[in-house]
């Protein structure tokens, strides 16, 4: 660097400091900003809108009429990859060879939000709700207990009732349409589901 190079930057050093020039560079980018549509949400005054597909907490869902959907199969519990469904069952003392689910425990924790153990249940029993905020300092709060499964279903009864739409688990209804899953291929001695 030239001497002359260097006075001139030593100048322009001076000159920034009396003018407050970073101060004004950044007082430029604060009033910027504050006309920009800010794309941040103000948690948890402001939620995102969770789409319908989401694999949020598990609940149990029970029929129209109240009965309970789940006749304790076990099949959720062989399906789940991380072993954290455990299913207690007994026949029915009212329906003889009917069965239903004595103790139904979900330890969350564990819970890998993979969605196995709804598409194992035969009857649509399990379903995925939109539910996120159970955060707790209790961890035994997060094995979550048979009533605990039903309140969560009853109290999100029409999400996890789009959730079985749109993963093309129950009715064949317009909403459920456009999600529909479509076989590849033919499949040998399937007859594919009809669109309907
Ligand atoms: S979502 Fe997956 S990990 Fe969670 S309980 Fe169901 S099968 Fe198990
Ligand atoms: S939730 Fe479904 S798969 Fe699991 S035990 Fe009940 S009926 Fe069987």
């Amino acid at each position: 660097m030239t001497e002359k190079t260097e006075e001139k930057s030593l100048l322009r050093e001076v000159w920034d400091a009396l003018s407050f020039s970073e101060i004004r560079t950044a007082m430029r980018v604060a009033l910027k900003h504050m006309f920009v549509k800010p794309v941040t949400f103000q948690y948890p005054r402001e939620k995102r809108t969770i789409p319908d597909a989401h694999r949020g907490a598990l609940g149990l869902l029970r029929y129209d009429d109240g009965t309970e959907r789940c006749v304790g199969c076990d099949l959720c519990e062989a399906a789940c990859p991380s072993r954290c469904i455990k299913v207690v069952s007994a026949e029915n003392p009212e329906r003889p060879l009917s069965r239903y689910a004595t103790e139904f425990y979900i330890d969350i924790t564990k819970c890998v939000f993979c969605g196995y153990c709804v598409e194992a249940c035969p009857v649509n029993a399990l379903a995925m709700t939109k539910m996120y905020e159970y955060s707790t300092a209790d961890k035994r709060q997060l094995i979550f207990d048979k009533k605990r499964l039903y309140e969560i279903g009853e109290k999100h009864i029409e999400d996890a009732k789009r959730y079985l739409y749109a993963h093309n688990q129950e009715k064949n209804d317009t909403e459920s349409l456009q999600y529909r899953y479509k076989f590849p291929h033919q499949v040998a001695g399937l007859t594919p589901p009809q669109d309907s």
